[in-house]
C-alpha cells in the first residue's frame, strides 16, 4: 500500500548505540570496524553491507557524541578503547546539512 510511515514498524529493530534507544534498523546507521591508514577506526556502513560486526547508531550527531562519551562504539564492536570514530562524526554532520535542507520527517 502506502509508504510506511511511523504508526508501525516492520521489521529488524535494533538499539541505538548512543542514547540506547530502540529503533526500526532501518532507520538506524550501522557503524563497523574498518581500517583508516592502516589503523583501525569506526566507519560509518550507510548501505549496511560491510561484514563483520556491525553496531546500531541513531543518525544523529547528539546519539554519536553519547556513544563517542560512553566508549559505546569499542564496547559494541569488540575492539580498543581507543578507537577513533571521527569518520562517523563527519559523515553524520554531512549528512545533518543534506536531511535539514530535505525534511528530516518525511511528512511530505
Ligand atoms: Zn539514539
Amino acid at each position: 500500500m502506502a509508504l510506511p510511515d511511523d504508526s508501525t514498524l516492520p521489521g529488524p529493530v535494533r538499539t541505538c548505540v548512543g542514547c540506547r534507544g530502540r529503533a526500526a534498523k532501518c532507520e538506524l546507521l550501522r557503524v563497523t570496524v574498518g581500517l583508516v591508514d592502516g589503523r583501525q577506526a569506526i566507519l560509518p556502513d550507510p548501505t549496511a553491507t560491510a561484514p563483520g560486526r556491525g553496531a546500531h547508531l541513531h543518525p544523529s550527531t547528539e546519539c554519536y557524541d553519547l556513544a563517542v562519551r560512553r566508549k559505546a562504539f569499542a564496547r559494541a564492536l569488540r575492539c580498543e578503547g581507543g578507537i577513533s570514530a571521527a569518520a562517523v562524526g563527519t559523515y553524520l554532520d554531512s549528512k545533518t546539512v543534506m536531511d535539514t535542507t530535505r525534511n528530516w520527517s518525511k511528512s511530505s
